[in-house]
């Protein structure tokens, strides 16, 4: 059915490769959350390993996140799981938040509470990030530069 390649499985290098329906699971321990999505996907008919097509897996990663947003799932975990889907470090997510890189920490181990002005944020930024865009990170990456503003803005009709 698919050419050379394509066709054979990566791990065992033997079986073909069928296409078929996958779920996904995400599992949040510590929030006591899992997640689950079915994608497109390829099982070898041989060893049983299943491919996905890697820009698709970012995107699951992303919607997931989403998911976790729209669930109200506020956890330092879900936080974590977010930054990393983003693909922040703890540093970066810390300078564009105006925060240490401690207070991350403290959230993500579930030492303290997270921010909600800071997880909306962080919530947001997935959300352009699955659409295609960076609004939200730009907008922030601006104001971490403490560069203040011009004082005469032509706006755009968008
Ligand atoms: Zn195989």
């Amino acid at each position: 059915m698919a050419g050379d390649g394509e066709g054979r499985c990566r791990r065992c290098g033997d079986g073909e490769l069928q296409e078929q329906t996958e779920t996904l699971s995400v599992e949040l321990p510590r929030s006591a959350v899992t997640a689950s999505v079915a994608v497109p996907a390829r099982r070898c008919a041989a060893c049983d390993a299943v491919q996905v097509d890697g820009e698709l897996r970012d995107r699951v990663r992303l919607a997931t996140c989403c998911e976790l947003a729209d669930a109200g799932v506020d956890t330092g975990e879900a936080l974590r799981h977010m930054r990393k889907a983003l693909g922040l470090r703890a540093a970066e997510l810390a300078r564009l938040l105006d925060l240490t890189p401690e207070t991350i920490s403290h959230w993500e181990t579930g030492r303290a509470a997270p921010n909600r002005a800071a997880f909306i944020a962080v919530c947001a930024m997935v959300q352009d990030a699955l659409d295609g865009r960076s609004t939200t990170r730009d907008r922030l990456a601006r104001l971490a530069q403490h560069q203040g503003y011009p004082h005469a803005l032509a706006v755009k009709l968008r």
